[in-house]
């Protein structure tokens, strides 16, 4: 049994579903507070709980033989972290404490961590490699540092083996439309201009475009879900096999792409005129992160198998279907 804390998320109820088509058995601990249980696959068993609550957690492990986690459980928008660090270093600390130490009273010895290139805050260098200096500008970052040295503190203390992926900005959805980006609220750059093409918004703010890029707009490295999905698939399997343990991984497609150059691709593809507005730089966001993810190609032979275009493409297909996402289909 593999355990997928926060499987009814964006990238949790993607990666149980590519789980489920690889024959694993799966249950999913959420508590629903940004997931969607209709996002979670029905062959997945679905436990309404949080991974803060021992209790909860002590349900599964002590009921099912788990043979690793895939530790998704977060919140995850910089912006708010500024604003409510310490929602973020209970849900996300306390609750990766939480786990690991079930994990130790119950011998579970694999995890896989959902990490991000916001570790590495302001970087010094145009594209990041894992030996990139980690220095986080956001509380955000911090609590994915921190669940990170936990990692490395637990493995050294109980032998727990490990694999972190650092995402860089995940976007679009699987192909056959069923499953897709619905965060209430939205906070995410591409799903943002979507929904306005759609014209459920009267305008797309671009937060700020006085920065030191080519077009002063932010520069950010795209990922298709489903590429990450396959790195997590790898990841499992890898620490299954006792190939690989404790080490950290960059998962982008190494190409840089500014906001500006999303609207523009966003119009092209929808064949839709963006009201675009300028505003002012939201806090903790950094100028640029562009990945290398030459270690994760290298080691485990993953390759980006998608595009940017496949990326907006896909996630067009998801909002034209589920223009309310997955509570009115
Ligand atoms: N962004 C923007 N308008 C929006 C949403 C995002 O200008 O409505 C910018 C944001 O400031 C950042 C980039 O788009 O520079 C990517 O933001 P997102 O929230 O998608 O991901 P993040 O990089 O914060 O993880």
């Amino acid at each position: 049994m593999i355990l997928v804390t926060g499987g009814a998320g964006y990238i949790g109820s993607h990666v149980v579903k590519a789980l489920i088509m690889k024959k694993y058995q799966v249950i999913v601990i959420d508590n629903l507070s940004t997931g969607n249980q209709e996002a979670i696959d029905s062959k997945a068993i679905f436990v309404n709980g949080d991974v803060r609550n021992p209790k909860d957690l002590e349900k599964i492990f002590s009921k099912y033989s788990v043979r690793a986690v895939m530790h998704f459980a977060a919140n995850a928008y910089v912006g708010e972290s500024v604003e409510k660090p310490a929602k973020y270093y209970s849900n996300n600390v306390n609750g990766m404490i939480a786990l690991l130490k079930m994990m130790v009273q119950y011998h579970v010895k694999n995890i896989v961590f959902s990490s991000s290139c916001a570790v590495y805050g302001k970087p010094p260098c145009k594209i990041i490699n894992e030996n990139t200096p980690a220095m986080p500008i956001n509380p955000y970052g911090w609590t994915k540092l921190i669940g990170e040295q936990l990692l490395k503190d637990f493995s050294s203390s109980y032998s727990l083996k490990y694999i972190a992926l650092r995402y860089f900005n995940v976007a679009g959805a699987i192909g056959s439309g069923e499953l897709g980006e619905d965060h209430t609220p939205e906070t995410h750059l591409i799903p943002n201009i979507l929904k306005h093409l759609l014209g459920e918004t009267k305008k797309i703010f671009v937060f700020g475009n006085d920065y030191e890029t080519k077009d002063g707009t932010c520069i950010r490295d795209y990922i298709h879900v489903t590429d990450l999905g396959n790195a997590h698939l790898l990841a499992l399997e890898a620490l299954l096999d006792n190939r690989v343990a404790n080490r950290i991984y960059n998962v982008g497609n190494e190409k840089g792409i500014s906001v500006n150059e999303i609207i523009k691709m966003c119009e092209t593809i929808t064949g839709r005129k963006a009201a675009v507005e300028y505003a002012k730089r939201r806090e903790g966001d950094p100028p640029a992160l562009i990945a290398s993810a030459e270690l994760l190609k290298r080691e485990f032979n993953w390759k980006a198998q998608f595009d940017l275009k496949d990326m907006i493409e896909s996630a067009w297909q998801w909002f034209l279907h589920h223009p309310t996402g997955y509570k009115k289909i």
